[in-house]
């Protein structure tokens, strides 16, 4: 089945809003087993609008507009599919009432424009908003289905989800379940990643597997389809495994989580505690801890110690003027220091050279990861990173995140 979406806005094409439906729109069918074959974005502009409909009833199958669903007059996506449809749309009594509740208390509100949201298509679908006042629709003309969304993020999202996602299964008649199961990585880029399981990716239809890179990591989706969620399971098992014998180095979780959030649980599961010790990283490690709640259970603390005279303050001078602020010795040290000063099960500590300058002759990109664990010898980690300052905070923070989590 081939799909398009439409997203219609001139503030999008004005370069004031970045258009995210289309990615989102795009994933979801993706996992669904909907090609989506183009994007567009037009102006509020029936003639525009009509002419895109035009070339898209062509060449897709089903036919997604997003935004211009609005109560004003320059929101006109229902009104010009009915007229390139030559359908009346008529007032639904449903709706009606749903918006009359919604403004209950405060009628002097609702204005005569607001009821033009209660107008749908005949014999078409409709999709109550949860979270705001314009349906969703869906109207199949010929062999087209066209689905028409509100523009804000927040109502065409979980629209798509609790409403949406059930229509189009119900459209493709082998499928009645649905498994999408995620593998995600960190320390490997997505282009080896891709390289180490290219085969694989060409040649599994069912599941299908889908790379989505993220700011610091790949994630793998593995989308079946099946009669049964047991056979849908069956199918990604062998497909899984062979992706997991090649790189399961790098998987961290086979759930949409991320890195924090895994070694929360497993420190939790574990009854094991943490502190960190945190240089070039400024504090952003033990926010990335703190932002999982429940973290207070394991972890139990640290310090930002950012200037060498600060570094004296915790560890022997010696350490930082023989081998530097950024090196194996004084990661160590600051790692071991504390674990001993906390009593903890394991101590982090960051040290390098986040940029944009070199330091100590030393350049952006070399990080000291320390990992001192308690009655075991204290492990460090040296690695070189790309990027920008913030870049490079980010994925020191989640390099250590992912070494205690291995
Ligand atoms: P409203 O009732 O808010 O007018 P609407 O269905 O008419 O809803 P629009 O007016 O097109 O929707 O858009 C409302 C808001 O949704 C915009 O201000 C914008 O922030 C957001 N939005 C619209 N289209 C997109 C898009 N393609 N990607 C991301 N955000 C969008
Ligand atoms: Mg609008």
């Amino acid at each position: 089945m081939k799909a398009e979406i439409i997203t219609v806005g001139s503030e999008l094409l004005q370069g004031q809003t970045i258009d995210t439906h289309s990615m989102f729109l795009s994933q979801e069918l993706l996992n669904l087993g909907v090609t989506v074959n183009f994007h567009s974005s037009v102006r509020d502009d029936q003639e525009q609008l009509l002419a895109l409909l035009d070339l898209a009833s062509k060449r897709s199958d089903f036919i997604f507009l997003c935004g211009g669903l609005g109560p004003t007059l320059d929101d006109l996506t229902k009104e010009t599919l009915a007229t390139y449809l030559n359908v009346t749309l008529v007032q639904d009594e449903e709706t009606t009432k749903r918006l009359e509740s919604i403004f209950e208390g405060a009628s002097n509100l609702l204005t005569q424009n607001n009821y033009k949201q209660t107008f749908v298509f005949p014999d078409g679908v409709i999709f109550q908003n949860q979270n705001g006042t314009a349906p969703g629709l869906a109207v199949t003309k010929h062999r087209q289905t066209y689905i028409c969304l509100p523009g804000p993020p927040a109502e065409l999202r979980p629209m798509f989800e609790t409403s949406v996602k059930p229509f189009l299964l119900e459209l493709m008649p082998d499928v009645h379940a649905i498994v999408s199961h995620p593998l995600s990585f960190f320390g490997i880029g997505e282009s080896m990643l891709e390289d180490r399981i290219q085969d694989v990716v060409k040649k599994s239809t069912n599941p299908i597997v889908a790379p989505y890179a993220k700011e610091y990591g790949v994630t793998l989706r593995l989308t079946a389809k099946g009669k049964t969620v047991s056979e849908a399971q069956r199918l990604v098992a062998p497909i899984r495994k062979l992706i997991l014998e090649r790189v399961g180095e790098y998987c961290y979780s086979e759930r949409d989580e991320l890195l924090e959030e895994v070694v929360s649980t497993k420190l939790r599961q574990l009854n094991k505690s943490l502190a960190v010790v945190e240089s070039c990283t400024g504090g952003l490690l033990a926010h990335l801890i703190t932002s999982v709640p429940g973290s207070s259970q394991s972890f139990k603390g640290g310090s930002i110690s950012y200037t060498n005279e600060s570094k004296a303050m915790l560890i022997d001078e010696g350490i930082v003027e023989r081998y530097g602020a950024i090196s194996m010795q004084t990661a160590e040290a600051l790692a071991e220091q504390t674990q001993r000063k906390f009593q903890t099960h394991f101590a982090l500590s960051t040290t390098g050279v986040a940029g944009p300058n070199e330091s100590e002759n030393k350049p952006v990109g070399l990080i000291y990861i320390g990992l001192a664990e308690k009655g075991k010898p204290t492990r460090v980690y040296q690695i070189k990173l790309k990027g920008s300052r913030r870049r490079i905070q980010l994925l020191t923070a989640k390099y250590a995140l992912f070494i205690l989590q291995q």
